[in-house]
């Protein structure tokens, strides 16, 4: 049978295109695509006239079928999203998951990834961190995921939009002490890179003195929660906060 490449496009600058994803791009037969214009414009910047059809949240599940035959024809496919790794808040999990069940082979063409190369830059601990990938878009659920990582000791990560960019750190001000550090990676790779550190609020404040800082593609970092502050359990918290009410 063929194989199904999991394929990692770029994020933003095209010289980040490597020579296998080239390769692997030119000799399948056919290229699974979570937009197809976008995909033939990186086709056409490689000189490749591979055929392309979509694959996107709400057909990924019929397609999985027409995949399978191919591969069992013996014919290889690539997966490939708009920006960076598919699956990683992209299309592809439904697909690769059947393929794996059915033990069709399924291979990486690893390449950029933008909270991979979000964290490389950051300065924070990178020895353990959580993905969460975007934030709930309603503000009720958004304040309550963040809160339910207050205690988290490891690095929590983020992907954001510019539309919600500032109501997301708003919430963050909310659900995390005022000392804690935030990293936002801005436009990684592209003309107006950005990587902005500091506290919630003078994030906030950039954020509010320059429009500008509000403008692209965002992955959010934030410090774990100090040791010495997530060892005291909730029920150690209540009790002292009603002593403190006597004092
Ligand atoms: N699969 C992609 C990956 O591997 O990073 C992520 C796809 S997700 C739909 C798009 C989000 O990734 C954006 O909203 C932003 O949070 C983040 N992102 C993508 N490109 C970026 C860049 N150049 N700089 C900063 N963040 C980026």
């Amino acid at each position: 049978p063929g194989v199904l490449y999991v394929v990692a496009t770029p994020i933003g600058n095209l010289q980040d295109i490597s020579q296998r994803m080239c390769q692997i791009l030119a000799g399948v037969s056919q290229i699974a695509a979570e937009d197809t214009r976008r995909t033939r414009q990186l086709l056409s910047h490689i000189g490749v006239n591979t055929p392309c059809f979509s694959l996107h949240e709400h057909n990924e599940r019929q397609k999985i079928e027409l995949i399978v035959q191919l591969l069992e024809k013996g014919e290889s496919v690539a997966l490939v999203s708009d920006a960076g790794t598919p699956l990683i808040s992209d299309p592809g999990y439904p697909l690769v998951k059947a393929l794996r069940d059915r033990q069709l082979v399924v291979s990486p063409i690893p390449g950029p990834c933008a909270f991979i190369a979000a964290l490389s830059v950051a300065g924070l601990p990178t020895d353990r961190f959580i993905f969460e990938g975007f934030l709930p878009a309603k503000k009720g659920a958004r304040l309550a995921r963040l809160k339910h990582y207050a205690d988290e000791t490891a690095t929590l990560v983020f992907y954001e939009s510019s539309h919600r960019i500032t109501e997301s750190l708003q919430d963050m001000l909310v659900a995390f002490e005022e000392s804690r550090q935030v990293v936002i990676a801005r436009e990684l790779t592209k003309t107006f890179e950005t990587v902005l550190s500091g506290s919630v609020q003078s994030l906030i404040d950039i954020l509010a003195q320059d429009n500008n800082q509000t403008k692209g593609e965002f992955v959010v970092m934030v410090h774990g929660a100090s040791k010495a502050n997530a060892e005291i359990s909730p029920e150690a918290k209540t009790l002292a906060l009603k002593l403190a009410e006597h004092l």
